[in-house]
């Protein structure tokens, strides 16, 4: 039974962070997703409305998965956070040739430091290519609207944390 980990800020859920979960899904019998949390950095939204809004995107879309999905918080080493969790797997969406050029470095790493842990990445999708959560933040704080960018609990959280 493979568990994999999926680590990130969430800070929210995009529809990009959706898109990765819901084929991964197919992957793996159980999935983390796993936020990261760092003393002096203060996110949008809580640790527990992030996690929240990740059940909630996850429910819309794959109900009948809902119950293979955990959201916990670390702020260790990814691959001391997600061997504490029981995965063997580690997972990233790829956007781009920044990303891949990033994300290779630290699967080349984490592979050296902790070799029963497999990276895999996922592609972005093609509609979901461009989306990053910072935009996102600052689009939504601007008052533009995010709809297309992001699930629709996400988009009602972030209406409601600009009083719209
Ligand atoms: P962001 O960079 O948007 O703030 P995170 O730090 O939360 O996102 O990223 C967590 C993981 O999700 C990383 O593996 C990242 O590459 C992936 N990811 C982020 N946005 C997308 C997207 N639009 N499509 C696919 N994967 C994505």
């Amino acid at each position: 039974m493979a568990t994999a980990f999926y680590p990130g800020s969430f800070d929210p859920m995009t529809n990009g962070h959706l898109d990765v979960l819901v084929q991964a899904m197919k992957l793996v019998e159980r999935l983390v997703v796993a936020i990261g949390t760092h003393p002096g950095k203060t996110p949008l939204f809580s640790f527990e409305e992030r996690a929240e809004l990740i059940q909630a995107s996850l429910a819309e879309v794959l109900p009948a998965r809902a119950g293979d999905l955990e959201v916990v918080s670390f702020s260790d080493l990814t691959i001391h956070a997600a061997r504490r969790h029981g995965a063997s797997i580690m997972l990233r969406g790829l956007r781009d040739g920044t990303d891949l050029d990033y994300e290779m470095q630290l699967a080349g790493m984490n592979a050296t430091m902790a070799p029963d842990i497999q990276t895999i990445f996922l592609p972005a999708a093609t509609a979901s290519r461009p989306i990053t959560a910072t935009l996102v933040r600052q689009i939504a704080a601007m008052g533009g609207d995010v709809g297309p960018f992001v699930p629709a609990p996400v988009l009602a959280a972030l209406n409601s944390r600009y009083g719209r």
